[in-house]
């Protein structure tokens, strides 16, 4: 057995036209995994998709929104029928609202959780069948150091990025017994559409990701790559609900 070749498994990436998740697309590609790139925007969808054509492999588009539980369902449906089985999925579309909790409306805290949280849950359970019937699979959560530590101004967004590591958990558990490896990844300070605004809008922010992370910079979507092979393959076939922190070492440094 090739501990980290991925020839002819199919992976679903929520979030997978852009930032981490494409990063995360690319290197399972590279190992040989055909790629559904799941995403709300079908142009980004659409660019991701050649992109990873560029690997040699099969890559496809889906449009669905992970806040909605039937468009969940019904993309993982399109996903196997189109790829022919489902044996990854990495459940990493995510949103921030920033806003101190005093200042949350009920409308933000339920985006935050619905998308983050609630739609990881119901993908999950989308793609279980499936990997019951290819006798295994493996289910990577993307959560986040805000599954560790707390912040003013992120009370929905680290209420679901703690749950979804205690989801892993709890997934690992349930679906040990049909050989489904269910884990988290906590990045660290990633450069991505996503924190290019939390860098203005976070007075100093970028000068203290600097000062606290040991390898002094800020991951990079490519640095995702083979944690995501690791984590997608035969490699961690004996690891299951834990919450790697991919970041540079921010989380062990005080
Ligand atoms: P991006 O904003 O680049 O990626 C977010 C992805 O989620 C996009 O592909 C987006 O697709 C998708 N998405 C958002 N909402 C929905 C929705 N309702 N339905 C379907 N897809 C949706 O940011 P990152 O790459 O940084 O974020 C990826 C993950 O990593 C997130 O879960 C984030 O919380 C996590 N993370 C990021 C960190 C960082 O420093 N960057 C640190 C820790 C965790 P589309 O544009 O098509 O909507």
């Amino acid at each position: 057995m090739k501990l980290f070749d991925l020839t002819g498994k199919v992976a679903i990436v929520t979030g997978g036209n852009g930032g981490i998740g494409l990063g995360m697309a690319k290197g399972l590609a590279r190992a040989g995994a055909a790629i559904a790139v799941a995403g709300r925007q079908k142009g980004k969808n659409a660019d991701a998709v050649k992109a990873l054509a560029t690997e040699g492999v099969k890559a496809l588009p889906f449009e669905f929104d992970v806040a909605d539980e039937a468009s969940c369902h019904a993309m993982v449906e399109a996903a196997a029928k189109a790829l022919g089985r489902v044996d990854i999925l990495i459940n990493n579309a995510g949103v921030a609202v920033r806003k101190q909790p005093e200042a949350y409306t009920m409308e933000d805290w339920r985006k935050v959780i619905d998308v983050n949280l609630t739609g990881a849950f119901v993908c999950a359970q989308a793609v279980y069948p499936h990997m019951v019937k290819v006798g295994g699979g493996k289910i990577i959560n993307i959560g986040s150091m805000l599954s560790i530590f707390g912040m003013p101004y992120g009370v929905a967004y680290g209420a679901s990025k703690g749950g979804i590591v205690q989801m892993a958990r709890s997934l690992a558990t349930a679906w040990a017994k049909d050989n489904i490896q269910v884990n988290a990844v906590l990045p660290g300070w990633i450069d991505t559409d996503l924190t290019k605004s939390a860098r203005v809008q976070i007075e100093g922010l970028n000068e203290r990701v600097l000062a606290r992370t040991p390898m002094k910079r800020w991951g990079e979507p490519d640095d995702f790559a083979g944690t995501a092979v690791f984590l997608a393959s035969a490699a961690s076939d004996f690891l299951t609900g834990v919450a790697l922190p991919v970041d540079g070492g921010y989380s062990i440094q005080v």
